[in-house]
């Protein structure tokens, strides 16, 4: 299921064929719609819209195109409809230079009141913004404090301001134009985004994507857009599809994210296996807590399965480049399970890599690499610091000043035993990547620096 978070279902292009356009979105796995209001009149529309639809929900505001035209009364009016079930966010505001259709101190009022009304409501907004962006980070910053969240829709600004949206705790969403043949900078940009902060929508009526540019566009049409996105991102299509499902329901609280942790999940061309939700480490930046997801993917245990679950699970190993013993917890906690699976993995000629703490050791009371032989052919380290002293701060292992020695122990015995051993650091301003870096060219294996925040 997929959602579109940005449409004018009420705009008058769909008079005579709604049905025929809802319909078509039901069949490219369009789940839900978000009716975005630009006005009074739109806004009700939109709240019609979704009392009429299951699966339409709608958001009200005032279009800074429209910012002059406000009353006090139509602010009132507007105030009530937000309290209408199935409104699930403010806007669109925000600012429009480009077409100057209201004084930009109208925008700016109208701008803020709204922004004021989704902090008080603790509903998301949904900003436009059209060469004004710096006026519109001013504004935002003013409220960002406490629970303000809400997509930078149609996104056309630099990495620069996108990054500066995501660290304000904003999604951001690219309708048509990123599938444009002259839009290198949009997919420029939009590689720097982090897909977690990634939100799909049409902007329908317009901005149809190719190969439909030009012409009323609707929310089917996310079918031309999601293969661009999975180009960018160098992910699958489903990819695209669950995570930003995913993230549509983290913001707007709409449709169904899943509820079950998964045991085995896939990636891009490969399959994943979640075997347990323990560690004996407890790092700064890990979410396994607080935040089990990883690509739309969730990753929290009931409780930890048997091999004969996991192969269930497993089913068919077909399609996959790589299976991966990853997850949300370390695989050598449960180092049996680990074991026979990788050796059905192996019956079945996948390649198999290990992703580690590497503490394997000290968890299982012995060393354990020569078990492994013959059943993984790459495996991930987490290195994670330059010295013990500084490993023991950012991972808080639970073997305290013995965890170091025994990782860097362990690096040593799996160069003798896998055929490839990577180590890597996640990339924080306290850990010296030049030191860590030599750690590994010393021990002779590859070396790597991951992504803060960046899973899967
Ligand atoms: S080793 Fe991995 S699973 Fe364990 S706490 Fe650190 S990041 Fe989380």
């Amino acid at each position: 299921m997929i959602i579109d978070t940005h449409a004018h279902l009420d705009f008058p292009e769909y008079k005579s064929d709604l049905e025929s356009v809802l319909s078509r979105a039901r069949e490219a796995n369009v789940g839900c719609i978000i009716n975005v209001g630009t006005s009074l009149a739109s806004s009700k529309k939109s709240i019609a819209l979704a009392s009429k639809f299951d699966n339409i929900y709608a958001s009200v505001g005032i279009h800074p195109h429209d910012a002059s035209k406000v009353t006090e009364q139509d602010w009132q009016v507007l105030e009530s409809l937000v309290k209408e079930p199935k409104v699930i966010a403010i806007g669109e505001t925000g600012l429009d230079y480009y077409r100057n259709r209201s004084p930009h101190e109208d925008q700016q009022k109208v701008f803020r009141k709204q922004l004021a009304l989704a902090k008080e409501l603790n509903l998301p907004v949904i900003v436009h913004s059209r060469d004004s962006i710096a006026d519109c980070l001013n504004i935002l910053n003013e409220y960002k404090n406490g629970t303000f969240k809400g997509v930078i829709h149609c996104f056309s600004g630099s990495a620069d301001t996108a990054k500066k949206c995501v660290e304000m705790g904003f999604y951001i969403s690219f309708a048509g134009p990123i599938t444009f043949s002259n839009a290198i900078n949009v997919r420029e940009v939009a590689k720097t985004v982090p897909i977690e902060r990634l939100l799909l929508e049409t902007d329908c009526p317009f901005l149809a994507p190719q190969p439909k540019r030009g012409e009323r566009n609707e929310p089917s049409y996310l079918s031309f857009i999601i293969p661009v996105l999975a180009n960018i991102y160098g992910i699958s299509v489903r990819d695209v599809e669950r995570i930003t499902t995913f993230n549509a329901y983290k913001l707007f609280g709409i449709g169904k994210p899943e509820m079950e942790g998964k045991v085995a999940y896939a990636i891009r061309n490969s399959l994943y296996i979640n075997l347990t939700n323990r560690c004996s480490n407890m790092c700064s930046f890990c979410m396994r807590e607080s935040h089990p997801i990883v690509k739309g993917h969730n990753l929290k245990l009931k409780r930890e399965p048997t091999f004969e679950e996991v192969i269930s699970d497993i089913g068919d190993t077909g399609g996959y480049d790589e299976v991966v013993f990853c997850g949300y917890g370390e695989p050598t906690e449960r180092l049996d399970v680990l074991i026979a699976v990788a050796r059905y993995l192996k019956s079945k000629g996948k390649r198999i890599r290990l992703d580690t703490n590497g503490l394997g050791d000290l968890i299982n009371g012995r060393p354990i690499i020569s078990e492994l032989k013959g059943l993984i052919d790459t495996i991930c380290i987490s290195l994670n610091a330059e010295n013990a002293e500084k490993y023991e701060k950012i991972c808080k292992p639970v073997f305290k000043d013995r965890a170091y020695p025994a990782l860097i122990q362990f690096i040593k015995d799996a160069s003798n035993v896998v055929p490839n051993v990577k180590v890597s650091i996640v990339d924080m301003s306290d850990i010296d990547v030049e030191k860590c870096k030599k750690i590994a060219e010393e021990l002779g294996v590859e070396f790597r620096v991951r992504k803060y925040n960046a899973l899967g």
